[in-house]
């Protein structure tokens, strides 16, 4: 199995983004889009923790640009910082990307301008490269057998390594992104002779991938060994699809089939789908990211064949039993707190109430008004419902705490508001340790529980008691605990990490940025 192509001998060549909107054109979008792009500014503005992307595909529909779009907007959670859609008529390969949120780079004038039945697309959050245009995805390269589009979710923890080989082997490299490397490991003439070389490629990269793949007539996914990251099939009538989540089934109809299995390489031309192992696969311990039952990935998504939010419920329901408070009320912080604030209130009996407002409005453009005199920042997302809050007791849910200071500020609200006595339960354990795999945690220095007792937590909060999620609590809230990775928990990592993976690891010092 190998994407197919003219033979070209020559290096690989990147077909660069064309960056869709420019500084005046982006003023000049219509006041709808803006005003969506704001809201959706708003939606996302709860996000603490950097997500490592979203990913779609489609083969065999004549609407796979407008599918794409469709699809990557359900995904936009996952990444905000650049978007990029490419799209192939078997004969063309076409795209559109820039940096920003989806309905900034594309819109759908821009659909007739990219026929064609296969296409895939990326929303970005940086977590190997840094935010500028050569690095936005899907990567679009040429090597001698021709054109390679790659969208890639995860990060490799051996990126440096292999580049460092590649580079000692003549590639020149266009990108700073871990993405980049597997064209380069494709394109070695040991590899070029090969039925399968993307099964032995994939076997020398270490860490989290999913993939899709795009050639001119062929569209192919890939999921690491240790299935990190989620990756879905569906179908969308003679269609197959593939995306991080199954929300981007719902909003283009498609029905969800099953997950690319760890360790898996699906690919699907006109000739049908085929199946193979990545030529290191077996005998991987499977470790999905269990943070993204917790926090990432959308309550309405079926992410490792469990609904997100089932599994927040459960989670919920468990710091009820571990963690009782005596109280009045429970309230979620919006909006990753809500399904477990339902499963604390539906196990404790204390009745459910909307303590905390969120103003949907807060876009990009919002610009700080000088400094507060407290010398905090100010708390511009949510507010407090005075009348809920007021001389009440209140159990207050939410997903996890990272540094802290943002929880300090919301329960603070609720403190100003009235609040007798403030209850903070959180769904997840204490966060101790980084993430290497995908997932931009804050280094160990800022993980408030790296380097503080609980107590010395529930102090800083200024709140009367907290309980955290025990591990244990945890993984009993999925169907197959042992499946998991919960190093940021437990510090267990399942892949060692020797060097060092950190965000501009592969950038090159000497270059300024864009
Ligand atoms: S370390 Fe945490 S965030 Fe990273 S993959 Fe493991 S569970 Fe997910």
């Amino acid at each position: 199995m190998h994407p197919e192509g003219p033979e070209r001998p020559g290096r690989v060549q990147h077909h660069g983004p064309a960056c869709r909107f420019g500084v005046k054109e982006q003023r000049e979008l219509s006041v709808r889009q803006n005003r969506e792009v704001t809201n959706l500014r708003g939606e996302l503005s709860e996000v603490r923790i950097g997500e490592s992307c979203g990913i779609f595909a489609v083969y065999g529909s004549p609407d796979a640009a407008r599918l794409t779009y469709l699809a990557l907007f359900a995904l936009q959670h996952r990444g905000q910082e650049s978007a990029g859609i490419v799209v192939s008529d078997g004969e063309k390969i076409r795209s559109r990307k820039g940096l920003g949120l989806l309905g900034e780079v594309v819109t759908p004038a821009d659909f007739g301008s990219l026929p064609g039945h296969l296409a895939a697309g990326h929303v970005r959050y940086s977590t190997t490269g840094s935010n500028k245009p050569q690095n936005i995805q899907p990567l679009v390269l040429e090597y001698s057998r021709g054109l390679f589009a790659v969208a890639h979710n995860g990060n490799l923890v051996n990126a440096k390594e292999l580049r460092q080989k590649c580079e000692a082997r003549g590639s020149i490299f266009q990108t700073s992104t871990d993405s980049e490397i597997v064209v380069h490991l494709l394109a070695r003439p040991e590899n070029l002779g090969l039925e399968c070389p993307l099964a032995r490629c994939l076997a020398e990269l270490r860490g989290a991938y999913s993939f899709v793949f795009m050639t001119r007539d062929s569209v192919i996914a890939a999921r690491d060994p240790h299935g990190f990251r989620p990756l879905a099939m569906g179908r969308l009538g003679d269609a197959v699809v593939f995306a991080s989540e199954t929300c981007a089934f719902d909003l283009i109809g498609a029905t969800y089939e099953r997950d690319v299995e760890p360790g898996e390489i699906v690919r699907v031309t006109a000739s049908g789908m085929e199946s193979q192992r990545i030529d290191n696969a077996d005998g991987a311990r499977v470790s999905h990211c269990i943070f993204e039952h917790v926090y990432f990935a959308r309550p309405d998504s079926v992410v490792f064949g469990e609904t997100v939010h089932d599994v927040r419920v459960r989670l919920g329901r468990r710091l009820a039993t571990d963690s009782p408070a005596e109280a009045d009320v429970v309230i979620p912080v919006p909006d990753s707190g809500r399904s477990g604030a339902l499963g604390y209130a539906r196990q404790s009996s204390i009745p459910l109430e909307r303590g905390f407002i969120r103003n949907h409005y807060v876009g990009r453009t919002f610009i700080m008004p000088a400094e507060d005199p407290r010398g905090e920042s100010v708390e511009i997302k949510l507010n407090a419902v005075r009348n809920v809050v007021s001389e009440k007791r209140i159990v207050v849910v939410d997903d996890s705490i990272i540094r802290g200071t943002t929880s300090r500020r919301r329960f603070q609200l609720l403190r100003d508001a009235g609040a007798r006595e403030i209850h903070v339960r959180i769904g997840a354990p204490p966060c101790r340790f980084p993430c290497f795999y995908g997932i931009d945690f804050p280094s160990k220095g800022e993980l408030i529980a790296a380097s503080r007792s609980v107590e010395d937590i529930r102090a800083f909060l200024g709140v009367d008691s907290l309980g955290y999620q025990t591990v244990e609590g945890l993984v009993s809230a999925v169907a197959h605990p042992d499946d998991y990775c919960a190093a940021c928990f437990t510090g267990d990592y399942p892949e060692p990490v020797t060097e060092n993976v950190g965000k501009l690891a592969l950038e090159n010092p000497a270059l300024g940025s864009d």
